[in-house]
């Protein structure tokens, strides 16, 4: 009797083992995340120092510009940095390109190199560049050709600000190949959030995309991810709670919302790095970091 309460023992043992390791493999634990990352914490107050006015275009330039039909990109919204990446491979890293005259934000394709170091580490390294930044020329001619399910009229399209690109396999579709599961899963780690997910095409209105990447950041990018928010709910969410703070891979962040009738109050910290973003809405996102 006593060994075969042994054996169920072990056999129980496992299955608890396997189930785990199945939903690793899914990606259900949350990867290589630890569990309490990306969780929202509300806290009482914005960030305290020093007072800052900011300038008149600040609400249209930065990382978290909302993008969408009914926010057009201003001049001001586009990355300083815009580059073309053929010929620079310390801007592609491991990727191919469609073609020669892609371009993106020169600090954003450092990152997605440094993105997809880690993806080749796990063993994926087929990665295809198909789009990156766009001019207003190039996004009215792409939008007469896909239609309005999968493209936005020129003005209306993240590609205009050289924080976003679409990104395909060369193994096949990106929603069934390994580089698509991959980015879909850790992309957020390295600063990136796949902006139109299948099951949030009611928010986005735009239809599931599994190859196009937007450049966010951190830490909006996992809040992004563990909450399951677009960028569009993800602003909300900050206007409404006004002053947050999560902490990744045991790092505090604080993230303030100001409004556009209280950018007068916005305060700066004096003794650690921070980061101010528009919203496109007239509104501004201080990150204070680690
Ligand atoms: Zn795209």
């Amino acid at each position: 009797m006593k060994r075969w309460g042994v054996i169920t023992g072990i056999v129980a043992l496992l299955l608890v083992l396997a189930v785990f390791k199945l939903l690793d493999q899914r990606g259900v634990l949350g990867d290589h995340y630890e569990s309490a990352d990306g969780l929202i914490q509300e806290i009482a107050l914005r960030s305290s120092g020093e007072k800052l006015k900011p300038e008149e275009n600040r609400p249209y330039e930065g990382d978290l510009l909302l993008v969408n039909g009914d926010h057009p990109v201003r001049a001001e919204g586009t990355q300083p940095d815009v580059t073309e990446l053929y010929g620079h491979p310390e801007l592609t890293g491991r990727a191919s390109l469609m073609d020669s005259g892609i371009r993106l934000s020169r600090r954003v394709a450092l990152k997605f190199v440094v993105m997809l170091d880690a993806a080749a580490e796990d063993g994926v390294s087929h990665f295809l560049i198909s789009s990156g930044y766009r001019d207003k020329l190039e996004q009215s001619r792409l939008y007469k050709e896909k239609g309005a399910d999968y493209a936005l009229p020129a003005g209306y399209s993240e590609h205009h600000l050289g924080l976003a690109l679409d990104i395909g396999s060369t193994e096949g579709q990106m929603g069934e190949a390994d580089e698509g599961k991959w980015l879909e899963r850790n992309a957020a780690r390295y600063g990136f959030v796949l902006r139109y997910p299948a099951d949030k095409t009611d928010v986005t209105g735009i239809s599931f995309e599994p190859w196009h990447f937007r450049y966010v950041g951190l830490p909006h990018s996992v809040l992004m991810q563990k909450n399951e928010l677009v960028l569009e709910e993800y602003l909300d969410l900050l206007q409404q709670k006004k002053a947050i703070s999560t902490t990744i891979g045991g790092s505090k962040y604080e993230v303030c919302y100001y409004g556009p009738d209280d950018l007068s109050e916005l305060r700066v910290p004096k003794n650690r790095d921070y980061a101010l973003s528009g919203d496109n809405r007239g509104g501004l996102i201080l990150t204070v970091y680690p």
